[in-house]
């Protein structure tokens, strides 16, 4: 017979990598016969045995993940949680050094907490829905700081401060190009945008593009790039 570690992992891996008690409880009760009276309490002790970010973490396996602030009973695999692939035209050591801000902000502002926030989501950009299909079968989004990370905006890397999106989205929120609705975001059960930095989008980027033409943000208007 499986055991409890092996079914939670199969639960959550047939949730697609994350989930919430309620949809893992019901997921094993449909894998597992003869559930014994107290099962719901031996799984959430199982996760947090197995999760360094419970405090009763018993440093042993490190399977599963919860995201602080975020709402509690949300629960993701680590081996889930992947680095975002990187594009075919910037390969290591790249002589061009117009590639080199691309790849940089790529990379920096892909944090462990926001490739967590896009697993939550599938990959799904929260303005239009889209996950971008890769060829190995796996999907691709890109994370967005509403409020940027870098000078002279110093955004929180929170997940209320971060959004999934479609490259397309991505590009037109970094440029100020859109404005952003709360109420208009796609959510997923756990995950809230802070309405701050929602009007901090609105005030900082979108309303400029209106007033003076686009304005390049995260960073690309400290090298004049406008
Ligand atoms: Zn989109």
């Amino acid at each position: 017979m499986a055991t409890w570690d092996h079914d939670i992992v199969t639960a959550l891996s047939n949730l697609g990598g994350s989930a919430s008690y309620d949809a893992i409880y019901a997921e094993i009760d449909r894998l597992r016969d003869n559930l014994p009276q107290t099962w719901k309490a031996v799984v959430r002790r199982r996760i947090q045995d197995l999760s360094s970010d419970s405090a009763g973490f018993k440093n042993g396996d490190d399977l599963f993940f919860s995201v602080k602030g975020l709402g509690s009973g949300i629960w993701g695999l680590r081996s889930f949680v992947r680095n975002t692939p990187t594009a075919s035209d910037l390969p290591l050591g790249n002589p061009n050094p117009h590639r080199v801000p691309t790849q940089t902000y790529r990379v920096l502002r892909d944090t462990d907490l926001a490739r967590k926030i896009k697993l939550f989501h599938r990959n799904c950009c929260q303005i239009c829905g889209l996950a971008i299909p890769l060829s190995d079968g796996s999907t691709y989004a890109e994370a967005h700081h509403i409020k940027p990370l870098g000078s002279p905006h110093h955004g929180p890397d929170t997940a209320a401060n971060i959004l999934v999106l479609c490259p397309n989205h991505h590009v037109l929120c970094d440029y100020g190009a859109i404005s952003l609705q709360l109420n208009g975001l796609r959510v997923v059960q756990g995950h809230s945008i802070d309405p701050e930095m929602i009007a901090y989008h609105n005030y900082r980027f979108a309303s400029k593009t209106q007033r003076n033409g686009p304005l390049a943000t995260n960073g690309l208007e400290d090298n004049g790039d406008k």
